[in-house]
């Protein structure tokens, strides 16, 4: 199996256990070095509003300039990363190039966090 984003070769690790369980052995669908590139929002300072990184406290300019264009729309997005150089690239191709694959490359993380 191939990491989904730079197609690096990956090493499966199954571990006793897992053949000991019989649990359904997981692909690895991202290699250290592309988890690596993420960054974890729990360590990070971000903006309320678009969970970009943002140093300072309550919403990044952007926001900002949006709630005063549109007070009323309630933006809160949550994100599960910083949004890096990284994360940008996987969005464009994840939306543009319409590689749904992709998406597989983030489902555990999704799922854990909206349980
Ligand atoms: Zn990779
Ligand atoms: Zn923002």
């Amino acid at each position: 199996m191939n990491c989904l984003w730079c197609k690096k070769p990956q090493k499966e690790v199954i571990q006793l256990r897992t053949l000991l369980t019989f649990t359904k052995i997981e692909p690895t669908v991202r290699c250290d070095s592309c988890s690596a590139k993420l960054v974890s929002l729990q360590i990070c300072p971000v903006c309320l509003g678009c969970s970009r990184y943002w140093s300072e406290d309550g919403l990044c300019p952007d926001c900002q300039k949006w709630k005063a264009d549109y007070p009323n729309y309630p933006f809160k997005h949550t994100a599960l990363y910083q949004y890096n150089d990284f994360i940008k690239e996987w969005i464009e191709a994840y939306k543009y190039a319409g590689d749904y694959r992709l998406g597989e490359l983030y489902k555990k993380e999704i799922q854990t966090f909206f349980l």
